[in-house]
């Protein structure tokens, strides 16, 4: 293995204030040395992906982690040294992926996108916006973030650039700092979709070591699935009716329908369909995410784990010993990361959990539900027996919605903003992470006329995104790849 540093000037504009992070660890002649797909490609890693070096800690962003070394490889970094690629690790994001814009990133500091609206700094989008920018400016050939609501595909489409969540398991999450086990994604970005479906070539294996990371057998019944499909050129595509809300954008109504237009035009078919429980899904994400995440992160208490703090009456000795935590935790924590805990501490409570934590576990049901319904292809992780064809319903292939309501925000729009208000933000990516199903944002062009008279720095681009059924992920790269 070779560690080597370097330096590097970056110009003004690229949203970084500072490039905190000058190295790249590349793997040379290693023992496992497989084909070398991605030899001598650079990958940015968000910085809760653990990669082992002694230089650059695995931080999530957060000062609990804001000296941690990683002793192992995370099973994506050491699948991409294999591979060939050159990585590079720690790249910023909202605290433990907490946040839709980058701005909840009290280590790394907040970021802004390369892009802005009358002459006004836009939010790059999150919570994978470092990864993102690395993309955006062309550091480097591709980046992993991680997807828990949307936090690649929102990054994508803030940032003009593609941003692939892959089904839920087909990526091994060991070595993922966790926020919500049950939505948790590695996902990819890239300039182009070809990009995405390399890296997720070198990514997508078993891993007897995450207990979540999908069997031989499922891969299989995967992949008959896709090879019954091959050499169907036509796609039924779903235009759900629950996404014209009334908070959608006129740009990004204009794109949407534009590109419908288009697809249609070449000969693809376009099939309204109704996901009836979207409208509940992302009060049900901000139930259950915070209250995986209120466990999760327990463990940061300075005792056992992360960041102590070094007040001398908090001492463990103390009795109690509430002190140390609460010091340890209120430094260690970002507001969002402690709003977060609250919130999922509260929904897991006793007197509360039925209302809440149960609750919100149906409405993810229904979701999934709701999904299984449209798809042409049966989901692979349902009993083929217990799967009945609804007559009624149309089937289709892959769904087209726009991946956000709106084009990235001003960074001063954010400002004035409630938490709720910017929890909206998600209200396109969350349901299909609620059911774990593979989607992408790719960058479609605004109208000529809206781009006419724009500056050359102003976003020129609305994210599209496409969500396929469970494990249909090369169809959805494939129907990516007809928007380019
Ligand atoms: N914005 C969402 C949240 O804050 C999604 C984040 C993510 O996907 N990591 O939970």
């Amino acid at each position: 293995r070779e560690i080597n540093t370097r330096g590097k000037t970056l110009p003004k504009e690229s949203g970084f204030k500072e490039l905190k992070i000058e190295l790249f660890l590349s793997e040379r002649d290693s023992e496992h040395s497989v084909h070398k797909l991605l030899q001598g490609k650079f990958i940015a890693l968000k910085a809760n992906i653990a990669t082992k070096t002694n230089v650059v800690p695995t931080t999530a962003a957060s000062k609990a982690l804001a000296n941690y070394n990683s002793p192992f490889h995370s099973t994506v970094s050491s699948l991409l040294l294999q591979h060939g690629a050159s990585l590079l690790p720690n790249a910023n994001m909202d605290e433990f992926g907490m946040g839709s814009h980058t701005q909840f990133s009290p280590l790394l500091g907040p970021l802004s996108s390369p892009f802005s609206r009358n002459g006004k700094t836009l939010s790059p989008g999150g919570s994978s916006g470092g990864s993102a920018l690395w993309v955006a400016n062309e550091l480097c050939w591709a980046a992993i973030g991680t997807d828990t609501g949307g936090s690649v595909r929102l990054p994508g489409a803030y940032c003009g650039i593609v941003g692939f969540k892959p089904s839920y398991g087909r990526i091994s999450r060991w070595g993922v700092v966790q926020y919500a086990n049950s939505l948790d994604t590695v996902g990819i970005l890239a300039k182009e979709v070809g990009r995405a479906r390399e890296v997720l070539e070198t990514l997508d294996r078993e891993d007897w070591r995450d207990m979540t990371c999908l069997g031989t057998n499922l891969r299989s019944r995967i992949q008959g699935a896709s090879r019954r499909r091959d050499g169907r050129k036509s796609l039924r595509i779903g235009v759900p009716l629950e996404y014209n809300i009334a908070e959608l954008s006129p740009s990004i109504k204009a794109t949407y329908l534009r590109t419908l237009a288009a697809l249609r035009a070449s000969g693809h078919t376009l099939h309204p369909i109704t996901l009836p429980t979207t409208r509940l899904a992302l009060s049900a994400y901000y139930i259950l995410a915070p209250a995986e995440a209120s466990s999760n992160l327990a463990k940061y208490d300075g005792i056992r784990y992360g960041h102590r703090t070094s007040t001398s009456d908090a001492s463990p000795n103390s009795d109690p010993p509430l002190p140390l935590y609460a010091q340890t935790r209120s430094e260690a924590f970002g507001p969002e990361v402690q709003r977060r805990i609250l919130l999922g501490a509260y929904t897991l409570s006793s007197d509360a959990m039925d209302n809440y934590f149960l609750q919100a576990q149906r409405v993810r049901r229904m979701v999934q539900q709701d999904f299984d319904r449209i798809f042409d292809t049966q989901n692979p992780l349902l009993d083929p027996v217990a799967w009945a064809q609804d007559g009624e319903q149309e089937k289709v292939d892959v769904l087209l919605t726009p991946t956000a309501p709106t084009l990235p925000p001003t960074i001063e729009e954010l400002e004035g903003q409630s938490p709720v208000e910017s929890y909206m933000n998600d209200v396109f990516t969350v349901p299909a992470s609620l059911a774990g199903l593979p989607a992408i944002s790719v960058p479609v062009p605004l109208s000529a006329e809206e781009r006419n008279g724009m500056d050359v720095k102003d976003v020129q681009t609305v994210g599209m995104q496409l969500i396929g059924q469970f494990g249909d992920d090369e169809l959805v790269l494939d129907a990516a790849k007809t928007l380019e």
